[in-house]
């Protein structure tokens, strides 16, 4: 038995057509409504069916009724179940966690989609404008995440800043500590990493790299924003703490011609020096898809990098509206 509270705002994280639940009792009188709308919840009384509006800008649409969270999750639970997962919901301030038997995303031998879990609605609240402390830009790997961050922290190294990640591997001829690395041995990581204090970290060629926690809050301290251009499974821990507040942005592999020319630049200035195939790139693009799709939840911004410039400029352009726009965040940011 929740504690209901008269209104609440929520962001839908699914599609929702009226037209197509054979539940509704009756067609007219449902809500239709799309993944990322925002819901204000005004009547909970129901256990199966909500009330509520579509805010849409500065207003709210007709009222309608919406399939309560109880009644979402008993649909959905009649897909087989396969997999244990830790099912986390918040209901008007109530966040409640438990374990389900259910089939979630796919799950990846690398690890990119452990911590995707599903979410139906998600608390919200509305924020006047206000700086993000985090920048993180996700995607596959390959397209051109870390040239963007390079030329963000460029641009205005006042404003932007990154870490410098930790790793296990022993310096190269002429790398120095707290340059490209910091150089640590693999028992301490493995010690921090057992105790919470990396964000992220992952294996290659048998040696350890990861981002320190302590590395984020010492620039969002310093008064920049923490660009990262991190993985995926990093966003779970920035969205769920107040400490982060990370603005996300997907950057969407592009079609197989640009990303071929992608790939070229990466190696010609020497970001990359992989050898890639048409099955490699074929690879990117499904990656990128599978990626997206499994974050979505986190995501506020999708760009396609198809050139530099633009996606550059489309950056830019996002974090100056989020100094003159309102947001809806998610309300444990607030309380
Ligand atoms: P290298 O040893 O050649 O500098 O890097 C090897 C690999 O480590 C690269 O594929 C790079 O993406 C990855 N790597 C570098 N820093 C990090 C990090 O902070 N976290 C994770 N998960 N991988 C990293």
């Amino acid at each position: 038995n929740l504690p209901v509270k008269s209104t609440c705002y929520m962001r839908a994280l699914f599609d929702y057509d009226p037209s197509e639940d054979t539940l509704l009792p009756c067609k007219e009188i449902g809500l239709p409504f799309q993944k990322g709308d925002v819901l204000q919840i005004v009547d909970q009384a129901d256990p199966n069916w909500w009330q509520a509006r579509r805010v849409e800008g500065e207003g709210l649409g007709p009222p309608g009724l919406v399939p309560s969270l109880e009644l979402e999750e008993r649909r959905k639970a009649f897909v087989p179940p396969e997999a244990d997962f830790v099912h986390k919901i918040s209901i008007c301030g109530t966040k409640i966690s438990k374990k389900k038997k259910r089939k979630m995303y796919q799950s990846k031998s690398n690890g990119e989609f452990d911590s995707a879990e599903l979410l139906l609605y998600e608390e919200v609240a509305r924020m006047p404008p206000f700086r993000r402390k985090t920048l993180a830009l996700v995607g596959p790997r390959g397209v051109g995440r870390r040239t963007l961050k390079n030329r963000l922290i460029n641009s205005d190294p006042e404003k932007f800043g990154t870490i410098v990640p930790y790793t296990s591997r022993p310096p190269r001829v002429l790398e120095e500590d707290g340059k490209s690395y910091w150089f640590t041995d693999r028992e301490s990581m493995e010690t921090d990493i057992r105790e919470h204090r990396y964000l992220e970290y992952g294996e290659h060629g048998g040696h350890l790299y990861g981002t320190k926690l302590d590395s984020v809050r010492e620039l969002i301290r310093a008064g920049k924003m923490c660009v990262l251009d991190c993985s995926p499974a990093a966003l779970k821990i920035l969205h769920n703490s107040t400490e982060f507040m990370p603005y996300v942005i997907f950057i969407a592999a592009p079609g197989m011609e640009q990303l071929k020319w992608l790939y070229d630049l990466a190696r010609s200035t020497g970001t990359s020096n992989r050898n890639l195939t048409e099955d490699d790139l074929k690879a990117t693009l499904e990656e990128s898809a599978a990626l997206q799709r499994a974050y979505e939840k986190y995501i506020d911004l999708v760009i396609v990098n198809e050139d530099f410039d633009n996606t550059f400029r489309q950056v830019i352009a996002a974090l100056d509206a989020l100094a003159t726009e309102h947001q809806w965040v998610p309300v444990n940011w607030i309380y």
